[in-house]
């Protein structure tokens, strides 16, 4: 055991990377929670797993999460150790999957068409050279696809496949997107091949996940002695860097305001949670639109570039960060008091709210794509209250039903369009309150990266700093998950804390498949 376990331990943001990597510590590691502290920027904990509850004002939160029991290995290996807040004698793990067992998913309305068709999605739509480009992507060597995109390997057909609107809107991947990354994706998430139409295989939590996850993962830390210390931004690290070991010696941090300075013993642990892909993330209201944010507004980037500078063993932040064009969407979230327009789409889906998933309007402009969960969706949501949540993946196109670039447009502006889509009068939302958010980096993950590019969670000669994020490098995991940065943290973790206990690997699904694909692609050949 590192002799971190004498001294204190620093997270520095608050994302759900970060309370899993405190999780670890003190479950595996044994060390005390009272050592540890959470320095989050954010009066509150949860980083991207947000979710905030006004009735009167409207409910907002930037995400809505799809999980697996098939994958997630790290996530349900945490939440199998965390209390349910609704039922105490419950885990977490066993609340979620009792949960799913009751509603369990089958879209029946996946995709919907410019007439308002439900479109059949029971054929994927490839054609001959779709398959065989597919099946060579999946088999190319990550080596050899290096910072290519996913439209260096596939033909222009393939993105009008009905496969491409399913795989595509389902985790939010643009053609220009990394080729490895789409490729990890499929193998990762093979088993979703044969049921992404029906997202048969993916859970959801009870709630929303702040309420379901990062509230009883806090509560859990907090009963350990955890110190969270809120409206606190890192700005700075002081370190000494000699012969190639790298230890940070003091943080320094804005708090409330304040500037502080937290001196770092030869003992302690830092955790720094380099990049986040709701970084100057903003919201709108039904009169106007989320404000347009870019990096100089926020301060999310900074210290992993400062830190990178000269140091390629931590990566290199500017291939994920430098083009907003490429990585940013939108979301809402519209809060009802009028049963109608859920009535409306049970009608028309023949799903039960929470049971349908994602219904996807492929020929939006916008790309847009609603989800209705399970009612409550809030923990304190009134019974009179519903709340849905939905996102355009081309905020920059003018939209179909209103004459504006979705980034332009206000909450009105987009249940409007939302509306024309469905072929309903507007007055069936009438009493909505739509608040938008649009999101300058939530697909900053996916950009075209080289091996190298995103830091190991513990580079080569760092002695004391481990790096948790989206943006580290996990052999075979896939970003743009909650998995990926509890699995960067029980690897951070258990590396600086010298713990022996195996950390649970990637599930090898598609290793029963590979060698039938093999044989395909040298057929195709
Ligand atoms: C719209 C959307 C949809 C998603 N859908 C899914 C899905 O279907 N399935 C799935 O598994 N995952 C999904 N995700 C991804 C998942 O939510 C994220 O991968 C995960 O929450 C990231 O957690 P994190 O702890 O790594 O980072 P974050 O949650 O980004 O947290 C980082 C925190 O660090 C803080 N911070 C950064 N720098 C500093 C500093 N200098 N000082 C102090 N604080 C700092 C930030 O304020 C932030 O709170 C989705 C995310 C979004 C936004």
């Amino acid at each position: 055991m590192k002799s971190g376990r004498g001294g204190k331990a620093y997270f520095i943001g608050g994302g759900i990377g970060s309370l899993a990597g405190a999780a670890f510590m003190i479950r595996d590691g044994e060390f005390p929670g009272s050592r540890i502290s959470i320095l989050e920027a954010n009066p509150v904990l949860g980083g991207s797993l947000d979710g905030t509850a006004d009735p009167a004002r409207g409910y907002s939160m930037r995400g809505g999460r799809m999980l697996t029991t098939d994958n997630y290995e790290c996530t349900w290996d945490l939440f199998k150790s965390v209390p349910s807040l609704t039922e105490p004698d419950k885990s977490v793990f066993d609340e979620t999957v009792d949960f799913n067992d009751r509603y369990r998913a089958h879209s029946m309305a996946r995709l919907v068409d410019r007439r308002r068709a439900k479109v059949p999605v029971t054929s994927m739509g490839f054609s001959m050279r779709d398959r065989t480009e597919l099946l060579k992507l999946i088999e190319t060597p990550e080596g050899d696809l290096g910072s290519t995109c996913i439209t260096d390997h596939l033909s222009p057909g393939f993105f009008d496949t009905g496969f491409w609107y399913m795989w595509a809107t389902t985790f939010a991947f643009q053609p220009w997107h990394s080729a490895v990354e789409f490729k990890r994706y499929l193998h990762r998430f093979v088993l979703e091949f044969a049921r992404i139409e029906t997202l048969a295989g993916v859970k959801r939590t009870i709630y929303n996940q702040y309420d379901s996850l990062v509230a009883p993962l806090q509560q859990w830390l907090r009963s350990k002695g955890v110190a969270f210390v809120t409206d606190c931004t890192v700005t700075d690290l002081d370190y000494e860097d000699t012969r190639g070991n790298f230890s940070v010696t003091a943080i320094r941090c804005l708090r409330q305001g304040r500037s502080e300075v937290v001196i770092i013993s030869e003992d302690d642990l830092v955790f720094l949670q380099n990049g986040s892909m709701t970084d100057a993330s903003s919201i709108g209201s039904m009169t106007s639109p989320p404000a347009e944010l870019t990096k100089t507004d926020s301060t999310g980037w900074t210290l992993w570039e400062k830190l990178a500078q000269g140091r390629p063993q931590f990566g290199n932040p500017t291939v994920f960060n430098s083009c907003i064009a490429q990585s940013c969407w939108e979301s809402f979230t519209v809060t009802l008091r009028n049963p109608a327009f859920f009535d409306e789409m049970t009608r028309f889906s023949t799903n039960d709210a929470g049971t349908g998933g994602l219904v996807t309007f492929k020929d939006s402009n916008w790309l847009l794509s609603i989800v209705l969960a399970h009612q409550p969706h809030f923990v304190d949501q009134p019974r009179d209250v519903q709340v849905f949540w939905g996102y355009g993946l081309f905020p920059d196109r003018i939209g179909n039903f209103v004459a504006k670039p979705m980034a332009q447009c206000n909450g009105e502006d987009i249940l409007q369009e939302l509306c024309g889509h469905l072929r309903w009068d507007r007055q069936i939302l009438a009493s909505a309150n739509c608040i938008p958010c649009r999101m300058p980096y939530i697909t900053s993950m996916f950009m075209p990266r080289e091996l190298g590019d995103r830091p190991l969670p513990v580079p080569a000669g760092s002695v004391n700093l481990a790096f948790i994020s989206q943006f580290v490098e996990i052999p075979d995991d896939v970003v743009f998950t909650v998995e990926y940065s509890v699995r960067a943290a029980q690897t951070a973790v258990y590396q600086l804390l010298r713990i022996d206990r195996s950390i649970p690997p990637v599930t090898p699904h598609d290793r029963s498949l590979r060698a039938q694909i093999g044989a395909l692609v040298k057929a195709f050949e």
